[in-house]
């Protein structure tokens, strides 16, 4: 077996690893997702809560001091009452009419704020009741990652194992640069040729479809050492029914 041929071996195996471990992965981007909503939601929520805060000691402030103005208004009348001159009773009247427009603002800004605090309330309602629903959510998604562990866990331990031994039987350069190549290309680390015109010569790397020199394909068909692509630097080799077209027209 040649060190490409070995080589393989420990790549397929890591495909395999790689192919259970983003499952787990998928199950755990989803319960990621639901924290982040659900950090999201409480969020809004405080700001909801400080602004209600707010509203309502503005709201109370605006109401009080519009039943100050109503007690004065009402003094004011019963002097209106007992008025001597008219003009006396003018000015009077006069001052009503101003603290009248103040009270009149006041509830009209009272009222507003009403309504801001109910819209509040219900968005603050809505968010409780998205939070629970998200809860749930999460209770599953936590429930689906543990069960994906699980089921990969010997699966994953078997693998392992095979690729410790695998990895025996793999020279140490071979196996570093393989190494280097996978924390770079991840699964393109590598490639098999792929004949696309075999009279004239036409082989392209698999991962970048760049074209692959003919002393790629040769170095591979003679002692399988390593061969990369000069272009995107994976280790090529040949898928066996492409050796045997190779071997058999030459
Ligand atoms: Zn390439």
């Amino acid at each position: 077996m040649t060190v490409t041929d070995k080589l393989l071996r420990v790549y397929r195996v890591d495909r395999k690893i790689e192919g259970l471990k983003s499952r787990l992965r998928g199950a755990e981007r989803f319960l990621g997702q639901q924290n982040d909503q659900i950090a999201t939601l409480e969020k809004r929520a405080t700001v909801i809560d400080s602004q209600l805060r707010q509203l309502r000691a503005a709201q109370a402030e605006s109401e009080g001091e519009a039943a100050q103005h109503e007690e004065h208004i009402a003094q004011l009348r019963e002097r209106m009452n007992s008025a001597n001159t008219n003009k006396e009773y003018k000015a009077l009247l006069a001052e009503v009419n101003t603290f009248k427009e103040k009270k009149a603002e006041l509830e009209a800004a009272s009222l507003e704020m009403l309504e801001k605090i109910e819209k509040l309330e219900a968005e603050k309602a809505e968010i409780a009741s998205q939070s629970d629903e998200r809860a749930k959510v999460k209770t599953i998604a936590e429930g689906e990652r543990a069960a994906r562990a699980d089921e990969i866990r010997d699966q994953l331990e078997a693998l392992e194992t095979e690729r410790a031994e695998l990895v025996k039987d793999v020279p140490a350069t071979a196996l570093s640069t393989y190494s280097e190549l996978v924390e770079r290309l991840d699964e393109d680390a590598m490639a098999s040729i792929e004949i696309a015109d075999r009279r004239r010569h036409e082989f392209h790397c698999g991962a970048c479809m760049m074209l692959v020199p003919v002393e790629a394909m040769s170095s591979l068909l003679s002692h399988g050492s390593i061969t990369q692509c000069p272009s995107c630097g994976c280790i090529l080799f040949l898928e066996e029914q492409d050796r045997e077209k190779m071997m058999s027209k030459k």
